[in-house]
């Protein structure tokens, strides 16, 4: 490609010239995040009070997290929800907890084809760019990228990154054909959102969780040169990290090499910022699956070396404290959670196949649907509840239910009937699970 590109550069000069300065016109004019943001998920809309207590008890204990309710498109369409459902809901708990600290609602993972619906009702749009990942983009965009960014071909030496990398131009050229399109993708939906609804009034990520491999550090140096070409004035980046986020058990995968890309993906940021007049307070947003404990204490020893904020989402598990407080409840709450088990095993595959590659069961570790009817309150919530260290969890057990909400969503109002009459003990194993199980451990150390 290099040769095609010298032979259009003239021309390409001309359009680079005539982008970057519409492009920086968004970049100072956004609504800001806060430094700390925890991504709830709450699927039936019935616990955002719960959820807010557990960051009024974090704030208590000394650190400002401000939640952030995200729903996915996807999620809205299994349970039949709108936006203005989670933005109501959230403003009731704000409201009747007389919340004065920021609160954020996430249009989670959207395209340009699914955001209309979201835009009058979410301050935080998750630019979802993965799906365009390595898709092909011409030549000559290349070309101009790389004759714009001379700066990214080279010895890079960025602070704190032990080893400096030394990049050529084909390098770049094949990091920015591989990513352009992605950026540009997100690009095209900021604007958008921007052209319905002002952009000093939300929040933009940019996501590229949901693809196969982790970006380097070039690659996401390079990624972020193209965030500020687009003008997308990103507050927020999640990008794929090593091993498996399986949904809501811990991390699988080597310790030692998140560290070291955690740790990394801070310094590019860093560096990024001022080199690209980003947003200042940039930061990582890590779409853990929920329950990503033993990356907790990395996330904590990591953060100040870089006085780097966080956003943090865990979304989803939620609803498994719902069972679990109906479990706890007993009467008609544990018969009903029995029952959604029940059915979770006998539709095991249609349940687990749209989530197949961040689930692991082994459904030798699955009981069946009789033994678990036998179950006291004590023996279903030792094996959901996420202790590793009590003698009955499951974490097969625990997975599968974690896919099956659409079992208790079957169920309309005879469910949340239910978590209204045991509004209490549910909504303490929500505030607990989140407080202790994943704020404290991350922003506190214990
Ligand atoms: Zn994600």
């Amino acid at each position: 490609m290099a040769k095609e590109c010298r032979k259009r550069q003239l021309r390409v000069r001309r359009v680079a010239l005539f982008m970057a300065p519409a492009a920086n016109r968004f970049m100072r004019h956004f609504k800001p995040l806060e430094k700390f943001s925890l991504g709830v998920g709450d699927r039936f809309a019935h616990q955002a009070k719960a959820q807010l207590r557990a960051c009024q008890l974090i704030a208590r204990d000394g650190v400002q997290v401000v939640p952030v309710w995200n729903k996915s498109n996807r999620e809205h369409s299994f349970i039949g929800s709108e936006p203005s459902d989670v933005r109501a809901a959230a403003q009731a708990a704000v409201q009747a907890l007389n919340w004065q600290g920021g609160w954020h609602v996430d249009a989670d993972h959207i395209r340009l084809e699914t955001v209309d619906r979201f835009i009058p009702h979410s301050d935080f749009f998750t630019l979802d760019a993965a799906d365009f990942i390595g898709q092909p983009v011409s030549p000559e965009i290349v070309c101009a990228f790389v004759d714009r960014h001379p700066e990214l071909v080279g010895k890079i030496t960025i602070p704190q990154i032990v080893a400096s990398f030394q990049t050529d131009r084909a390098e770049i050229e094949r990091i920015a054909g591989k990513f352009l399109l992605a950026v540009q993708e997100a690009g095209k939906t900021y604007r958008h959102i921007a052209s319905k609804k002002g952009n000093e009034t939300f929040i933009a990520e940019l996501s590229l969780d949901e693809t196969d491999a982790p970006q380097t550090p070039p690659e996401l140096l390079v990624i972020l040169a193209a965030i500020a070409d687009e003008g997308i004035p990103a507050q927020t980046i999640a990008p794929k990290f090593t091993g498996r986020f399986n949904k809501g058990v811990d991390y699988v995968g080597d310790l030692a090499q998140f560290e070291r890309e955690f740790h990394d993906d801070l310094a590019v940021i860093a560096f990024a910022v001022e080199r690209y007049d980003l947003p200042a307070k940039l930061k990582l947003s890590v779409h853990s699956g929920s329950d990503k404990f033993s990356l907790y204490p990395i996330i904590r020893r990591t953060l100040p070396k870089f006085d780097a904020g966080l956003h943090i989402k865990t979304a989803g598990t939620t609803w498994l404290e719902e069972l679990i407080g109906l479990a706890e409840a007993g009467g008609e709450g544990l018969v009903l959670a029995k029952e959604i088990y029940g059915s979770a095993i006998e539709h095991a595959d249609e349940l687990t196949a749209p989530y197949a590659s961040v689930i692991d069961i082994d459904r030798t570790k699955l009981p069946s649907a009789s033994e678990v009817a036998c179950w006291s309150s004590e023996q279903f919530t030792g094996a959901l509840r996420h202790d590793r260290q009590h003698p009955l969890f499951n974490s097969s057990f625990r997975q599968l239910l974690h896919v099956s909400f659409k079992l208790a969503a079957k169920r309309g109002t005879q469910y949340l009937d239910l978590l209204e009459a045991n509004a209490e003990i549910v909504g303490r194993n929500v505030t607990e699970n989140l407080h202790v199980r994943h704020l404290r451990p991350q922003f506190i150390g214990d």
